[in-house]
């Protein structure tokens, strides 16, 4: 039986956790929970998560809500990212800082209000003459554009950071399986390790089926990988929607399509046409850059969800069944929301957990 210590040095049996997921929020939720050295971890899930190669870490979050709670997440997501950073190097996949231009052709209202959380915050047309701007844009983004904001971010290079997020799992003794559940229920008997306290359900879209929650839509996204090694810096168009982000030295990530309620995954030319249309006002050389070999498409799902993220204890369960945590519907941001989100998990488990406990000492 796996057992651990508490604070008062007593010993204890650690409780058994199934997260059904492995995108960005369950490995975040599964390493949170490990890390707090009360849970046995086990992650199912029946394939990869889906997540882009390159996330950009920005406030408001996109494409999910609710606002006040998401722009909480990313905010304690940027400072883990900046910890995991410092302490674990460069292997982590997160690059820091990014400089990210928001540019528009109209005057912006004001500066950005959550402006005192973002690193080395600027705002006004002199920022369009910064010459890592002026160097991304072949020198047209003061001619294009009006006004512009701009901070240091972070990007995230996905491959890299689920691998070391998968490596540090099963550092701290977490194990993965390859299973698809039918049936949330399937997960109270999952491995064969006895009596399941607590599931969290990370499974985005797959929550659709999974927990029967019809508020589930996919928006799906389109984005193209271009070598352009002129652009160092991340930048949004308000106007045509359209945004760039590097990746790693390695690639540049041009979006974005935004798709309501669409669940095929294949490229759409006709929306790919439109978005390099778009993009080239911001980048004159994409056009050409576009016709090279080395161009490729990816498109994914948002796990997008009518009225926000699903978090929280799932309170229609019967008496003798795990607790279980809903943990999905993050939109456009369920990587620069993860790590803080795991922390609320993280949290919930062990208040649910405590209380359960108490009542079955009574
Ligand atoms: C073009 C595009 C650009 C994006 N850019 C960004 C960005 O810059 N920043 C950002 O933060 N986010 C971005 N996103 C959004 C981000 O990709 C998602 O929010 C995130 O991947 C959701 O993570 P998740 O863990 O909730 O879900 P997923 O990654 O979808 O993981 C769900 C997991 O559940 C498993 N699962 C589902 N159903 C079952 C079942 N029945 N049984 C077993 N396992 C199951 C799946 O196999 C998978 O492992 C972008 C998305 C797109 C499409």
């Amino acid at each position: 039986m796996p057992r651990g210590w508490n604070d008062s040095g007593n010993d204890f049996v650690k409780k058994r956790a199934v997260v059904i997921g492995n995108g960005a929020q369950g490995l975040a939720a599964a390493w949170k929970l490990l890390d707090t050295g009360m849970f046995e971890v086990e992650v199912v899930a029946d394939k990869a998560g889906l997540s882009p190669p390159n996330a950009l870490w920005e406030i408001p979050p996109y494409n999910v809500q609710p606002e006040v709670l998401v722009t909480k997440w990313a905010k304690a997501t940027f400072g883990e990212y900046l910890s995991m950073r410092e302490s674990f190097g460069e292997d982590v996949g997160v690059c820091y800082p990014v400089p990210l231009y928001a540019l528009t052709r109209n005057e912006l209202p004001g500066d950005h209000p959550q402006k005192h959380n973002l690193a080395n915050y600027r705002h006004g047309p002199e920022v369009l003459k910064e010459e890592i701007l002026q160097r991304a844009t072949a020198g047209t983004a003061h001619e294009i554009y009006k006004d512009a904001e701009a901070y240091d971010t972070i990007t995230v290079n996905t491959r890299k950071n689920f691998a070391w997020l998968r490596k540090r799992i099963q550092e701290l003794g977490g194990r993965f399986s390859r299973v698809e559940l039918k049936d949330l229920s399937e997960a109270w008997t999952v491995g064969d390790r006895g009596k399941v306290d607590l599931v969290v359900n990370c499974t985005g879209m797959g929550a659709y089926d999974l927990a029967k929650d019809k508020a589930v839509k996919p928006i799906k996204g389109q984005v193209v990988h271009v070598s352009m090694d002129e652009v160092r810096c991340a930048m949004s168009d308000y106007e045509s929607r359209s945004y760039a982000i590097p990746a790693d030295g390695e690639w540049l990530e041009v979006g974005g399509t935004s798709e309501e309620g669409v669940w095929d995954r294949a490229p759409d030319q006709a929306i790919l046409d439109d978005l390099v249309n778009r993009a080239s006002e911001m980048l004159p050389r994409l056009k050409e850059v576009m016709k090279s070999d080395d161009a490729d498409v990816w498109t994914g799902l948002r796990p997008g969800r009518e009225g926000g993220v699903r978090f929280g204890i799932d309170k229609s369960r019967a008496k003798g069944e795990p607790v279980v945590i809903h943990c999905y519907g993050h939109g456009g941001a369920g990587v620069i929301t993860s790590l803080g989100c795991a922390n609320d998990v993280a949290a919930l488990a062990i208040d649910a957990l405590q209380i359960i406990q108490s009542k079955s000492k009574l």
